[in-house]
């Protein structure tokens, strides 16, 4: 048996004014052919395929196709969408005769001129291989699932989990449901349903009891364990997106015609629960003046503030200064630590060498509109490469590499400076650059509500800030011109 493997991943963010490049896909890892079974055997999405793979009745011939993933960012350019889809193609129409496909997707991944990409190689990778070999995709919990989408995938599994701590198990549960097609007979049927609604990601905490997403997650969770179901899933869609089609979907695929009122069932009330329910998810922002004071008033412990506007998990730009000036106000007695992508600042440290003292200037200068530059006088503390193995949310051992990064301090301030956007929020960056995020006074995260996996139990408050960037909370204050309306929150509505 042959089964063809592979990844497209990227979340893209069409408010950030930064295109997603060939480039990007380079400096995060590309890999194709057999060098993808061994890289990525124990990791994410393919290393759950992979082990799933090898456990199956019948040894399986595992055919690398590739591996393109990206850190969240910007669209991606239309020569770049062109080759991506050429080359995963071309190794498929390459691999000869496969008995099925498994692909890790996004599922939000925009493209110059092409709004659904996921969509697009699934349908594309339908038409090469025809409707007899079964095509099973994982996506993230942040999808904008599309009819073209569903209707080309026998089955779409989807992370549970937000925090994503779930993402090999994904994968995993992606290639059972290929065992059921292949080995048991299944026959998916999917039911979808598409809720005119985006939901804020910040409240979205699939492991907090008090969180609506923590029984949407249960109820997902119960039904997967019925052996006629082989995949349930909610995407609440990165909210980020000025796309058409855009909003909420629900999927219920069970493994036979004989289930599919059960799924059509199953799937309606849970789109009507969440509708019904949609207000939970507004999430509370605090003014970033009062929540850097109160992170100051509190003498011990860690106050954790997300910059959730300018969260690089989210597709922002990393640069913001919003927050680091307010830092700047303080006396801190021990570290306040804040990331910040700014190749520049970071050249600079690397020529001026360890030790030295330079007014830097930073910040604001990949996202202009909504950032100012700041100068100050700084102390290069260390230099490092920003390498290490992301485990947590969105890893599962998954490595990283953001490039020639910089410590640099003002007073107590540390301000972690990086090459690339990355996770910034990830207590192993931190720790990368020989700081201890879990013992600092003041940790900015810059991700909206996967840092919490990390660090809830680790902190003694949390807070979101209101501030600007390329993702923000109260994104429905902002405009979007190509987004289906009416859609919530930008409009209200009653019952569906
Ligand atoms: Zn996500």
């Amino acid at each position: 048996m042959r089964i063809a493997i592979g990844q497209l991943w990227q979340e893209s963010n069409t408010f950030n004014p930064l295109p997603t490049t060939w480039a990007d896909f380079e400096a995060f890892g590309h890999f194709e052919g057999p060098a993808i079974i061994d890289q990525f055997k124990d990791t994410n999405e393919l290393g759950g395929f992979i082990q799933t793979l090898r456990a199956f009745p019948t040894p399986v011939e595992i055919i690398g196709l590739q591996r393109f993933a990206a850190w969240p960012s910007g669209p991606i350019d239309a020569p770049t969408f062109r080759l991506l889809i050429d080359r995963m193609l071309g190794s498929l129409s390459q691999a000869g005769r496969i008995d099925g496909v498994l692909l890790a997707l996004h599922g939000a991944l925009v493209a110059d001129g092409e709004p659904d990409v996921s969509g697009h190689l699934l349908a594309r990778v339908r038409e090469l291989v025809g409707p007899s070999v079964p095509i099973v995709a994982t996506l993230d919990l942040h999808a904008n699932m599309t009819a073209r989408l569903v209707a080309a995938a026998d089955v779409l599994t989807l992370y549970h989990t937000a925090p994503h701590i779930d993402v090999m198990n994904t994968g995993k549960r992606a290639a059972q449901a290929l065992r059921r097609i292949l080995f048991e007979g299944a026959k998916p049927v999917t039911a979808f349903r598409k809720l005119p609604m985006v939901v804020p990601a910040e409240r979205a905490n699939t492991q907090d009891p008090n969180s609506i997403s923590f029984g949407i997650r249960k109820t997902l969770e119960g039904w997967e364990r019925n052996p006629f179901v082989l995949s349930a899933g909610i995407a609440t869609v990165q909210p980020w997106l000025d796309i058409p089609e855009m909003g909420t979907s629900v999927l219920v695929t069970c493994a036979g015609p004989e289930w599919r009122n059960w799924a059509e069932q199953s799937c309606s009330e849970l789109a009507r629960a969440v509708w019904q329910r949609r207000r939970e998810y507004l999430p509370e922002i605090v003014d970033p003046t009062w929540a850097v004071a109160q992170a100051h008033a509190c003498s011990d412990g860690l106050t954790v503030i997300s910059d959730s506007a300018d969260a690089t998990t989210s597709g922002s730009t990393g640069d913001s200064t919003v927050l680091l000036r307010e830092m700047l106000k303080y006396t801190w007695p021990r570290p306040a630590i804040v990331p910040i992508v700014d190749p520049a600042v970071v050249a600079e440290a690397d020529r001026l060498g360890v030790g030295a003292t330079f007014a830097a200037t930073m910040g604001g200068t990949r996202n202009r509109r909504d950032f100012q530059p700041i100068t100050l006088d700084v102390t290069v503390n260390s230099i490092f490469d920003a390498k290490f193995i992301l485990s947590g949310h969105l890893g599962d051992k998954l490595p990283i590499d953001i490039g020639r990064s910089a410590v640099l301090t003002h007073g107590n301030v540390h301000i972690v400076a990086t090459s690339r956007s990355g996770p910034h929020f990830a207590p192993q960056l931190f720790q990368t650059a020989g700081l201890d995020p879990f013992t600092a006074s003041l940790l900015i995260a810059k991700s909206p509500c996967g840092f919490r996996a990390a660090y809830a139990d680790q902190s003694k408050q949390i807070f979101v800030a209101r501030a600007p960037g390329c993702a923000p909370s109260d994104f429905w204050n902002y405009p979007f011109i190509r987004i289906p309306r009416p859609l919530w929150p930008w409009d209200e509505m009653g019952d569906l």
